[in-house]
């Protein structure tokens, strides 16, 4: 029985409640920002989750699927949030995962056809193809894909907009061409290579070609080239920048950040910070636009 006051009459409606006060503006949940994780970098493997509210893409997938998903957990990052994977090229510390992510998670991937072509690890029914240079809109994300120079079929990094920020994203490049750092600039968070110190190349005990494959210019960014790139290209808006890439022999993560850093340092741009990311653990989860 429906429990009333006897001073209700039974034939009068409930008055519904007052409708609730407008929540003011700080107290609302916190405005989506772009956030950016390195899951992990080397020549093992290379993904970056790049999320803006509930929608993510991977930039590359060269981590195993298990491994991916196992970091995404550990992060609290939400799988679920995932739209695409954006490949760089098709080398397979850049590419292994797709296939099972793709068959996992029904997620496309997106490259130029060159890409698409030579990866052959990748089902062609995974793909979608974009043209070099040609920006396009996945979600809240504005992309653009633009040339790097190493030794792949087609290789790019990427330029990605979202909610007033950018993030540019530039692993695998020999040299930091004219094209490479006006598409950098203006970026509030970079994720570059810094792969070797030449020194060390040059002392290791690789063969000879292999030596001039890295320091060549369709190779790998050496530490004091990615500290003249990001120097160059460091805006006002910069605030963040992730080494990627390192190489397991030939670099050290606090030569790298050494490099880099006293080269900002010399540009009186201190103010940035510099993270190196991991083979083996990813990086914080980083918001575009604060420190
Ligand atoms: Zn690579
Ligand atoms: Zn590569």
């Amino acid at each position: 029985m429906r429990e009333s006051f006897p001073s209700e009459p039974p034939s009068t409606p409930r008055p519904e409640p007052p409708p609730p006060a407008p929540t003011p503006a700080s107290a609302a949940a916190p405005a989506a920002t772009l956030r950016v994780c390195v899951l992990g970098s080397g020549s093992s493997g290379n993904s970056t989750w790049v999320e803006f509210g509930g929608d993510a893409i991977l930039v590359d997938a060269g981590l195993s699927a298990q491994r991916t998903r196992r970091t995404l957990r550990d992060c609290g990052l939400d799988e679920r949030k995932l739209r695409a994977i954006c490949v760089t090229h098709e080398h397979t510390d850049h590419t292994c995962g797709i296939a099972r992510l793709h068959a996992l998670l029904g997620i496309p991937a997106y490259a130029n056809t060159g890409t698409a072509h030579a990866a052959r690890n990748v089902p062609d029914g995974c793909w979608k193809c974009f043209s070099t240079g040609q920006p396009f809109s996945l979600g809240p994300f504005d992309i653009l894909p633009f040339s790097l120079p190493h030794d792949a079929y087609d290789p790019v990094g990427y330029k990605i907009a979202c909610g007033g920020a950018c993030v540019g994203i530039a692993t695998d490049l020999g040299m930091a061409t004219t094209l490479v750092r006006g598409q950098l600039s203006g970026c509030n968070l970079l994720v570059i290579e810094a792969n070797h110190d030449e020194e060390l190349v040059r002392g290791a005990t690789r063969p000879w070609r292999l030596k001039q494959r890295i320091l060549g210019n369709q190779g790998h960014l050496s530490n004091s080239a990615a500290a003249a790139l990001i120097a160059d290209v460091a805006g006002d808006s910069l605030r963040t920048v992730v080494l990627a890439h390192l190489s397991r022999d030939c670099n050290r993560e606090d030569l790298a950040l050494e490099t880099v850093r006293a080269d900002l340092a010399a540009h009186g741009l201190e103010r940035i910070r510099v993270l190196a990311a991991h083979a083996d653990s990813p990086t914080p989860v980083c918001s575009c636009g604060c420190i």
